[in-house]
């Protein structure tokens, strides 16, 4: 049994934030399936939203009412200040550990605008923003020296809770198949979101959720779950993002007609309007037949007006993007684009100071914490305004840091009980490397993704969630015989996509259930028999509990409002 004070699991952003507190102070290890500045925060492309206090009118204020409109008012409105009032914090911070943001002429650091922000409020590097954050974070971590312990390629395998104590994991050493029990004080889970539920998306292929079933399984409350970000600027049939920086700079996006057609939607805020509202146009766009395209099924980013060197100097990755995976020069040609599944809004919840909540009591899992896309802590309600994610990871990684190094300073070790974990991590491999199966992995991963995508996408019908709802049931029960062709134990990839899978199964369901019960719309969950926003009945958080039987049961939670009561929601 391996034993460090404090284990992270996720080396994006929020993970190694938080380890950077606690390193030199205690003995941290951070586990990670993926090589730690591979985690998709590295991909994050536009910026990260503070109030610098460099544009004209900008406020922390401002930023905190934008956040709250933005969240369709469902936003926990006490964290949502937290996380405001400490952004140019962090961004000062990030810059004094070597971030290199890109500059004004005056030497500030630079800021563009993005959705439902009133000012321009986002700093960034280029079109490579979480590349130079999460280098900077990775670098500074090993720089400081102290008890830090990389667990690269790791699997996590499961989380330990008895008797409302978190105890540790299990992760699996993905080089040699060898299971591990991380004995800890405090575990902290940054483990990210999970667009590859989705069959197009701009996530990465590790994005798959891991993390928050893991502690739905250890019997841990989900929160939120049916607020899934559909990002506006999908590259067609792919998914892959291209950042609404490109709007941000001033790119517009045109129906097959070349019609402007935010103007009919949003008319203040036109592409620029959130994202939930800017997918929404383009997918009524689509429906009423005015896409373009041979079968009108995508519409358009337009940056050819930019001209060449604002391109290529401040959008670089997207003109690459475009180039290389569907031929189209931007500066030539307008781009075919899509809604794309990009973010999950809910998931393992938590107070302000990222101790994960056990129930709608809000009482507390001791000695559990959780923070970045993992979480649901909620600062971005029912949809996270573009850039406030970097910030999320940033700001409540370092609250997570600093309330970990408190409580586990203080904190007694609570015993596991290693073969009993260790056999529990076995029976699921074996059950999935032993079963006599004929199922394919790849067809019932296929099957949920463009379930998922077609039909608890950008609009809900009734009739489509009770279909995918039954779909995912049939899914589940075919993963019981999924066959797994490799039975090694060395980087044995077929398996950890089947665990992966797993995974996907078990929230997808509540992705569905969430979104059945909410009758109403609001921000990402949009349902063409509830088309309003429905305050008396809905103002709450919806909180999944896993039951004995492995089926699901919804409670709900208050939202905290501090200074804004829910207005009507216009750009
Ligand atoms: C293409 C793209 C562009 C984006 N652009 C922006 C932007 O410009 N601004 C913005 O604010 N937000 C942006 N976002 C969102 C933002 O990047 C993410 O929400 C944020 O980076 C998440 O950080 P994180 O630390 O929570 O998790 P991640 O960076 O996703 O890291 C997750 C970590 O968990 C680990 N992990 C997961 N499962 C397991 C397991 N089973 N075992 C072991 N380890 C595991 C992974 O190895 C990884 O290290 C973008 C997202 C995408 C996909």
């Amino acid at each position: 049994m391996l034993s460090h004070d404090v284990v992270i699991v996720g080396s994006g952003l929020a993970g190694l934030r938080a380890a950077l507190e606690v390193v030199g102070h205690l003995d941290v290890a951070v586990i990670t399936k993926v090589y730690p500045s591979r985690s998709h925060s590295g991909a994050a492309q536009g910026g990260v939203a503070a109030a610098m206090a460099n544009v004209d009118g900008d406020s922390t204020d401002a930023h905190i009412y934008d956040t709250v409109k933005g969240a369709d008012f469902i936003g926990d409105q006490d964290a949502i200040e937290i996380m405001c009032n400490d952004a140019p914090h962090v961004i000062v911070d990030m810059e004094r550990l070597g971030c290199p943001f890109s500059r004004t002429g005056e030497n500030k650091i630079a800021q563009r605008a993005f959705g439902g922000h009133s000012f321009k409020r986002s700093c960034y590097s280029a079109d490579r923003t979480g590349h130079a954050l999460l280098h900077t974070l990775f670098e500074q971590s090993m720089k400081k020296g102290g008890k830090l312990q990389f667990y690269n390629e790791y699997y996590l395998m499961r989380l330990i809770v008895e008797e409302n104590i978190c105890r540790g994991v299990v992760a699996m050493d993905m080089k040699t198949g060898k299971l591990e029990v991380f004995h800890a004080k405090s575990v902290m889970f940054g483990t990210g979101g999970y667009g590859r539920a989705y069959k197009i998306t701009s996530n990465a292929y590790a994005n798959t959720g891991d993390g928050i079933s893991a502690a739905y399984r250890a019997g841990v409350p989900l929160q939120d779950m049916e607020f899934v970000q559909f990002h506006p600027t999908g590259l067609y049939q792919h998914g892959l993002l291209l950042s609404e920086a490109a709007r941000g700079e001033g790119g517009y996006i045109l129906n097959g007609n070349n019609e402007r057609f935010m103007a009919n939607y949003a008319p203040s805020k036109l592409e620029l309007a959130p994202r939930d509202i800017v997918s929404r146009s383009e997918q009524t766009e689509i429906i009423q037949g005015r896409g373009a395209g041979p079968k009108k099924d995508y519409v358009l980013l337009d940056l050819r007006h930019l001209g060449k060197e604002k391109i290529l100097e401040r959008l670089p990755q997207i003109y690459h993007i475009a180039k290389d995976f569907i031929g189209v020069d931007a500066l030539e040609k307008p781009v075919p684009i899509q809604p794309t599944a990009h973010y999950s809004m809910g998931g393992i919840p938590a107070d302000n100071d990222c101790q994960v909540v056990a129930n709608e009591r809000g009482d507390l899992v001791k000695g559990f914490f959780a923070a970045g896309e993992c979480s649901c802590i909620s600062v971005h309600g029912a949809n996270r305004l573009g850039t406030n994610s970097l910030l999320e990871a940033l700001v409540f990684g370092t609250r997570a840091g600093k309330k970990i190094l408190e409580k586990t300073t203080e904190a007694k070790w609570a015993p596991v009980n290693e073969s009993r974990e260790i056999s529990a991590a076995r029976r699921e491999i074996d059950q999935i490397l032993h079963n006599k199966g004929t199922e394919s992995l790849a067809a019932i991963r296929e099957e949920l993704q463009t379930t998922m995508t077609d039909k608890v996408g950008v609009y809900r019908g009734k009739d489509d969630m009770e279909a995918a709802h039954e779909k995912i049931r049939e899914l589940q029960d075919r993963f019981r015989n999924v066959k797994v062709d490799n039975k090694k134990s060395v980087f044995n990839t077929n398996l950890t996509e089947a665990l992966e899978l797993g995974h996907m199964l078990e929230y997808s369901e509540l992705i569905v259930a969430g979104a059945q019960t909410r009758q109403e719309s609001r921000g990402a969950h949009a349902r063409n028999d509830f088309p309003d926003r429905d305050d008396k009945e809905w103002m709450k958080h919806t909180m999944a509990f896993r039951t004995d039987d492995g089926g699901y049961e919804l409670k709900y939670r208050p939202v905290r409002v501090t200074r804004f009561q829910p207005e009507e929601r216009k750009y």
